[in-house]
């Protein structure tokens, strides 16, 4: 695999303002294709002269930033699998991954993340990217030479543990260029376009569709390394973003932080994924913009896209438009589902399937069978042909016989305009089985109470699906990747 298609090419590959990662240097620095290509090659010739060998194991905690993208390519060029670490992981779940995936060498930045310093400080392993860097720097041009099949293993990419414990999904080089592609074809990607993203490298769709189709176009891609939305909207003006990367929450922040001021003059296209969009955000975003969010729906274990709406389909909101080529799927009746008619568990066959989970037979065998994977997601088609994710399996409440689906619940209550956020979850109940439970974020200003918003509800949803007790929360806890993680709800 050559790993830059525009080796030779002076045009910017990426911008980063500086500050942002606490490296306290002033402005903007870019880097050009050819630049980065050289460099990534000089950092891969460092990597193999501390003694690693392709195949071997290379974490990366990192900032998106560069240096995550720089360490990254050099990895892959010295033949290394990668092992993303994302940085707002807890100690625990850092010390778990690293131990589990046995990897050789971990890079961090310098100057460690306050929570993960005792974690870092006890490792072997461990080297500072800045010194790495340092040495590469001082190297004489060393020759490239590809080492690496499409075949091969590329990543060792945990989910992001919504459900439960993230799983390491093994990724092959093709399944990402195959991901990747698709998602630049699929927006039209070309080196006229600047893309924005504040998502962590360590998670397949700012690495997938961000990073590698960015790179990949031949765009300019501009990574920030700490989600902060008035960062983020100055960004998008100053660098002539024309495409943004981001999940649901992040849209919610931009919209309320911009006050109602251009969202990005030159944005062409906005794209959110990993979790469900609601569509009171989607019109929210449109009515400030006049762009329609582009809603694109993967997971890790298919090296990311599954399927993505497409743009100028105005008629997409609501779903993830339809399955990309090369996707074979088929939708499964789900054996625990009472009302199962037009819905299923989608199964997907492709290109980018993961090989499995790492050193877990038995976690590979529940989820793949002859090449198919279950998604554990509860999908309908509408009469387009485009897929509508109604929910995880996992989070479906079983109410007295019915289906609740905690998605549908959630929509409804961010039609009141004083809810900012809100996720549903079922409670054990004695008659019932389950009970349908809300916790919700309000606007600081709101004087809503639970008996409100229980009231305003039932008057939404059918009778067995209003939830009967809101909880009123500051904040809901969220996954490094902005997803609701209900698993601690419950
Ligand atoms: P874990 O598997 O560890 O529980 P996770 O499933 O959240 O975590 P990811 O691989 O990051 O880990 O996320 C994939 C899942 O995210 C999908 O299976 C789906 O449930 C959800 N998802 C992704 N995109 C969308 C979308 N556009 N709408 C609704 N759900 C989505
Ligand atoms: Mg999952």
């Amino acid at each position: 695999i050559d790993f830059t298609l525009r080796r030779d090419s002076e045009s910017v590959a990426f911008i980063e303002d500086a500050g942002v990662d606490g490296a306290g240097m002033e402005g903007t620095s870019r880097m050009t294709y050819a630049a980065f290509d050289t460099f990534t090659s000089r950092l891969a010739a460092v990597l193999t002269s501390r003694g690693l060998r392709p195949g071997d194991r290379c974490a990366i905690c990192l900032p998106t930033s560069i240096a995550y993208a720089a360490a990254l390519f050099a990895a892959w060029k010295a033949g290394l699998i990668v092992v993303p670490i994302g940085l707002l992981l807890s100690e625990s779940e850092v010390a778990n991954i690293l131990s589990r995936s046995n990897a050789k060498m971990l890079i961090h930045a310098e100057q460690h993340p306050d929570h993960l310093k005792e974690c870092f400080a006890s490792l072997s392993n461990g080297i500072a990217y800045e010194d790495l860097a340092g040495k590469a720097n001082v190297l004489d041009e060393p020759t490239h030479r590809s080492i690496v099949n499409g075949p091969d293993i590329a990543l060792i990419l945990y989910t992001s543990g919504t459900t439960g414990a993230p799983k390491g999904v093994v990724l092959s080089h093709n399944g990402l260029v195959y991901s990747a592609m698709i998602a630049a074809n699929a927006l039209d990607m070309s080196a006229r376009d600047v893309i924005t993203t504040p998502l962590p490298l360590s998670h397949v769709f700012g690495l997938v569709a961000g990073l590698l189709a960015g790179l990949m176009s031949g765009a300019s891609v501009n990574l920030i390394a700490r989600f902060q939305p008035t960062d983020c909207l100055s960004a998008l003006h100053s660098h002539g973003t024309t495409i943004f990367f981001g999940v649901p929450t992040m849209f919610g922040a931009l919209i309320a932080a911009a006050g109602g001021v251009a969202i990005g003059p030159h944005l062409r296209i906005a794209s959110s994924g990993g979790a469900p969009l609601s569509r009171a955000l989607s019109d929210r975003f449109h009515s400030m913009t006049g762009i329609r969010i582009i809603e694109g729906y993967g997971m890790t274990e298919t090296s990311g896209v599954i399927a993505i709406a497409q743009p100028g389909d105005e008629d997409a909101a609501g779903t993830v438009g339809k399955p990309v080529p090369f996707m074979q799927w088929k939708i499964r009746p789900a054996t625990d589902l009472s009302d199962s008619n037009d819905k299923g568990e989608l199964w997907v066959k492709g290109p980018g399937v993961m090989l499995g989970y790492d050193d877990d037979k038995d976690a590979t065998e529940a989820v793949m069978d002859d090449g198919w994977l279950r998604t554990g997601d509860i999908v309908c088609v509408d009469d387009q042909g485009r897929l509508v994710i109604v929910d995880r399996l996992k989070d479906v409440i079983l109410r007295g016989g019915y289906n609740v689906y905690p998605a549908e619940v959630e929509a409804a209550l961010m039609e009141h305009e004083d809810i900012v956020s809100a996720a549903v979850v079922g409670r054990a109940d004695d008659d019932l089985g389950e009970e349908v439970t809300a916790y919700v974020v309000l606007q600081s200003r709101s004087t809503a109470t639970p008996e409100s918003l229980i009231a305003w509800s039932r008057n939404r949803l059918a009778k067995y699906k209003y939830p009967r007790s809101i909880h009123l929360v500051d904040q809901l806890p969220v996954s490094p990747t902005g997803k609701i993680l209900k698993k601690f709800l419950k």
